[in-house]
């Protein structure tokens, strides 16, 4: 039994060995795909309810490799967190995201506001709201005009993401929770950090047309954000059915590919939403 667990473990740390090697790789290459353009944003519009109007749209990276293709974030945003790349890299998306709201502001029909992923890592970084301060400047985008999307492991990571949190609030940014309710203290985090916006996770957004209990966490959610004077965006909307639901429930904002997927800058100021006018 002994040699077993010890098999075992040799195992399971090759496996560890192999998962970081190849996030090794896919860093080394990320550093070169950073300098040399192979990066670009897409635009998911934020949508009104009932009538699908888009009031805002958030910033989601894509990359496509030369020889492998489109690898989906899921797959190297974790990989840049792991190796620390994802410091330079957020720097570049944000400077990006808030270079392009900033043009959309004299486009008819394009959204007046810009939502913006921010990982653990970053935020940690001291400085980083006076990084987000310097963009608003460069870019000329009113802090208004962005919002800054974080999850409840990034804000429970220490004081220093609490506090540069606190400091990007200050500036006029709005604070998103992104993926709420899937994180073990999602409630107690509405007490001790800054949020403006609350981001229904589609987990939650899957139930919302069953009959089963699960729909009753979808119902308390706006009731919750409601009486907190919070926003609260469903995620994940694919189904007219699910909007529907959403909308005689109280929500007033959604996102999913119901209404639109990600698409390139240069489509979002023709979005046409799904419900006629
Ligand atoms: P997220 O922040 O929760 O982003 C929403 C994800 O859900 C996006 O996947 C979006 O394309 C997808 N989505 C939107 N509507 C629907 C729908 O109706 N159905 C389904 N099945 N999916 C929908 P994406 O772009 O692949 O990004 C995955 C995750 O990667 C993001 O989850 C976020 O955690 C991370 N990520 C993406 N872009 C960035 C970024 O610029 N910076 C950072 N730090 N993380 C990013
Ligand atoms: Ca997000
Ligand atoms: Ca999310
Ligand atoms: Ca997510």
């Amino acid at each position: 039994a002994k040699a077993q667990g010890k098999g075992r473990q040799v195992a399971y740390t090759d496996a560890m060995d192999q998962r970081s090697a190849e996030q090794a790789r896919l860093a080394a290459d990320l550093r070169v795909a950073l300098d040399t353009g192979q990066l670009h944003l897409a635009y998911q519009p934020i949508v009104s309810m009932p009538d699908g109007s888009m009031v805002a749209v958030e910033a989601l990276v894509r990359w496509t490799h030369p020889s492998r293709g489109p690898i989906p974030p899921g797959v190297f945003v974790p990989a840049a967190e792991h190796t620390g790349l994802i410091v330079p890299l957020g720097a570049w998306i944000l400077e990006e995201a808030c270079e392009q709201a900033a043009r959309w502001r004299s486009v008819p029909g394009a959204p007046p506001k810009v939502s913006v992923n921010v990982s653990a890592r970053q935020l940690r970084e001291a400085g980083f709201a006076e990084e987000v301060a310097a963009v608003l400047r460069r870019t000329g985008l009113p802090a208004g005009a962005l919002t800054v999307e974080v999850t409840e492991t990034a804000v429970f990571d220490g004081g220093q993401a609490l506090v540069e949190l606190e400091a990007i609030a200050d500036l006029g940014v709005h604070i998103a929770l992104d993926d709420f309710g899937t994180g073990h203290s999602s409630l107690g985090l509405l007490r001790t950090c800054p949020a403006h916006v609350i981001k229904i996770d589609k987990s939650f957004v899957d139930d919302v047309t069953s009959d089963g209990q699960e729909a009753v966490v979808v119902a308390a959610l706006i009731q919750i954000c409601d009486g907190m004077g919070l926003a609260a965006v469903a995620e994940g909307v694919e189904t007219a059915e699910q909007a529907a639901e959403l909308h005689r429930l109280g929500y007033r904002y959604a996102q999913g590919y119901y209404f639109a997927r990600p698409m390139p800058a240069a489509d979002i100021a023709f979005y046409e939403h799904p419900i006629a006018a």
